[in-house]
């Protein structure tokens, strides 16, 4: 049996971690429930899964951003028990399954490549993070379009038209510039994480969403993979938030995504509702 067409306003996002101690995203349409990364464990997820209606075997597909293990550590358990695919590109499946004893589907997706996956197109893009192939994910149903991207060094030319339209946009804000200069972290672990392969920090991500709202209008932003050390809810509400309204009027509605426990929830037809709250 496949999955029945929705309208896309059925379409909704749950955060249920995201951050250096796990990643994952729940998105819903109809009857498809597709999460992106697999950081949590199966034992931490799979009663996330229950309040929101998903039995794990109802689990339509995992998309995979990049093998680290924050994005990964829960990929077997969850992939085995659900049974459902794991898609991403080949270099970052043969990555993730070597750490694995046991097997489980996977289907490879080249990097700009599309599928279809119930009622959603899903498309990846190259994003610049230390890993063998990483990405971002587009997904789209009907008229509704989401774009994740977490774990990217800069805002690259092809992250950045990724972000074209589209009406709910998972962005990183890792940190705050100075909070990591002056922080606790080692000359190499700066370095690492400033650099072009390293995380996008408040300003770079402040800096992608004015231009997108700049070019196509209004949409809502979520905070995502805050440092625990370098960064922290407000701060990076505050910076992201001032950074965009010294770049453009255009309204946005912006919510973080918390580290360690479920956090914001999107649901398409709300989009106008939020947006008036600004
Ligand atoms: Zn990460
Ligand atoms: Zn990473």
């Amino acid at each position: 049996m496949g999955n029945t067409f929705s309208p896309s306003n059925d379409v909704s996002v749950h955060c249920l971690a995201s951050g250096s101690s796990g990643n994952s995203m729940l998105i819903q349409c109809g009857s498809t429930n597709i999460l992106i990364d697999a950081g949590l464990s199966l034992r931490t997820i799979s009663p996330q899964f229950s309040k929101h209606g998903v039995n794990i075997s109802g689990l339509s597909a995992i998309l995979i951003t990049h093998e680290h293990s924050d994005h990964t550590s829960g990929l077997g358990p969850i992939a085995r028990k659900s049974r459902a695919p794991v898609v991403s590109n080949t270099a970052t499946l043969q990555a993730c399954a070597a750490r694995d004893e046991l097997s489980y589907d996977c289907e490879e997706l080249s990097t700009g490549e599309t599928r279809e996956i119930g009622c959603f197109t899903v498309r990846s893009f190259s994003v610049s993070h230390d890993a063998v192939e990483p990405v971002g994910w587009i997904l789209e149903s009907g008229n509704t379009k989401i774009v994740y991207a977490t774990d990217t060094g800069y805002c690259s030319v092809e992250l950045q038209s990724a972000l074209s339209k589209a009406d709910l946009i998972i962005l990183e804000a890792n940190h705050d510039l100075d909070w990591l200069q002056r922080g606790p972290y080692t000359h190499e672990m700066k370095a690492r994480v400033a650099s072009e392969t390293g995380h996008l920090s408040n300003k770079a991500c402040a800096d992608a969403v004015s231009k997108r709202l700049e070019e196509d209008g209004p949409s809502t932003i979520w905070l995502a993979h805050l440092s625990r050390v370098n960064n922290s809810p407000s701060l990076a509400r505050r910076s992201v938030q001032a950074g965009i309204r010294a770049n453009t009027k255009v309204p946005f509605a912006l919510d973080v995504a918390l580290r360690d426990h479920p956090s914001v929830f999107w649901q398409a037809g709300r989009q106008a509702v939020q947006l008036s709250l600004m």
